[in-house]
């Protein structure tokens, strides 16, 4: 057999034979039906164990007891995650079908169909799943899912590419041109993160990319690959979507600091979601050039770069002031709600914004076809936003000169 060394093997990728405990993080054990499934496989354990105990011996019976009871666990878990997928919302529903379509074994999308084929009524995955199927049959959907989920967190190249992007990522921000004062508030050691799979209940059917969450801090969540195909595809998909998707999560988890901030008007979310956007930018483009404003998060930079651009030829040093604000201690964060006051020539300006934005916000979601989610952060963000270039008073009443005077916001070194 002729021997080739540079000829190497395709790498392809074998789903994983370790239990599903092993490859799921905490942030998994909320995937969707995780604990039907669980309860489950303990079950079928038992049931193949019995065989090891002779019949009538006091270990076989306490193991038909224990089988019982798990038995009884099973089907607990499987109503409550039934319950929880029939208060899935409209809004949420088709998504929930594209993405049961796709991750059906495609003999069960074939039965679905058949029953049309037999003249009853054409029926959605979600009509099926709460009229038609049986608990087991619901088990099985929720295995497929629970499976795939562990499958794509647990995937060798996706870790490997993940660690290797993290490493990227902590040299871009060092070699970011921004200032130095904003390097020197970054933790000198390159911390350990993990990679975590949110599953789509979790995140695409809310519209989520990912997710970073301040309660299990080592850990960024990035969306379950819902394209249809096959495991290496959905990996792929998943690296394809790390420079903007975790690029945004690991500045939460690494730059970020508005965590700490909790009675600053600067832990607000518009504030966070935007900085973290704009600090992505910075690191995905490598410049420190403004707001680029067509991606995500777009209401929130908007609103940010208004308030910024109320004094036009300081807004490269009010950015600067937001960005050590946003990575860096108490007083950093006190001289920029400092600086805003001083180009609005008022006081507690971001409060009175984000009182605004509240405000808009709780007006836009009532009634029967009141707003939701992004949908709601966006419309009441672009609101304010209009406001503040229309007729700004309305928000931030102006405090005559004399009473600004002797405050902190003449040691800013405003131009003018
Ligand atoms: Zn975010």
């Amino acid at each position: 057999m002729n021997h080739h060394p540079e000829h190497r093997t395709p790498t392809i990728e074998y789903a994983t034979e370790a239990p599903i405990d092993d490859i799921l993080s905490e942030t998994h054990k909320r995937t969707f039906g995780y604990f039907a499934v669980r309860a489950a496989d303990i079950h079928a354990k038992l049931v193949v164990g019995l065989d090891e105990y002779p019949e009538g011996s006091e270990d076989h019976q306490k193991m038909v007891e224990h089988e019982d009871t798990m038995k009884l666990q099973v089907v607990e878990q499987l109503r409550a995650a039934k319950d929880a997928f029939i208060a899935i919302d409209d809004d949420s529903a088709d998504a929930a079908e594209r993405y049961l379509t796709g991750i059906a074994p495609a003999f069960m999308n074939k039965h679905i169909a058949s029953l049309t084929e037999r003249g009853e009524p054409e029926l959605t995955w979600k009509q099926w799943l709460e009229q038609k199927a049986t608990l087991g049959q619901f088990l099985n959907i929720l295995q497929v899912h629970v499976h795939t989920v562990a499958m794509q967190g647990g995937s060798k190249i996706l870790n490997e590419e993940f660690e290797a992007y993290v490493e990227k990522f902590y040299d871009a921000v060092y070699q970011l041109a921004i200032h130095d004062d904003i390097i020197a508030q970054l933790p000198k050691q390159k911390p350990r993160i993990k990679l975590a799979i949110g599953d789509a209940f979790d995140t695409g059917i809310r519209e989520l990319a990912g997710y970073y969450r301040y309660d299990t801090p080592d850990e960024v969540v990035l969306a379950q690959s819902v394209s249809p195909g096959n495991h290496v595809r959905r990996i792929n998909d998943i690296v394809g979507r790390f420079p903007r998707d975790l690029t945004h999560e690991l500045v939460h988890a690494l730059v970020d600091r508005t965590r700490d901030m909790v009675d600053s008007p600067l832990a607000a979310r518009w504030f966070d979601e935007a900085m973290t956007e704009q600090f992505s930018i910075m690191i995905r483009e490598q410049n420190n050039q403004g707001l680029e404003l067509n991606n995500i998060y777009i209401a929130e930079r908007k609103l940010l770069e208004r308030v910024l651009r109320q004094s036009p030829d300081d807004y490269e040093d009010s950015l600067i002031m937001a960005h050590l604000a946003f990575s860096g201690e108490a007083w950093d964060q006190d001289l920029f709600t400092a600086r805003v006051d001083a180009i609005w020539k008022s006081r507690d300006v971001l409060e009175k914004i984000n009182n605004a934005v509240e405000a808009e916000e709780r007006r836009l979601s009532r009634g029967p076809n009141g707003l939701k989610g992004h949908w709601l952060h966006d419309a009441a963000l672009t609101n304010v936003t209009n406001v503040l270039n229309e007729n700004s008073e309305s928000i931030i009443d102006r405090i005559p000169d004399t009473l600004l005077q002797g405050s902190k916001i003449a040691a800013l070194g405003l131009k003018k």
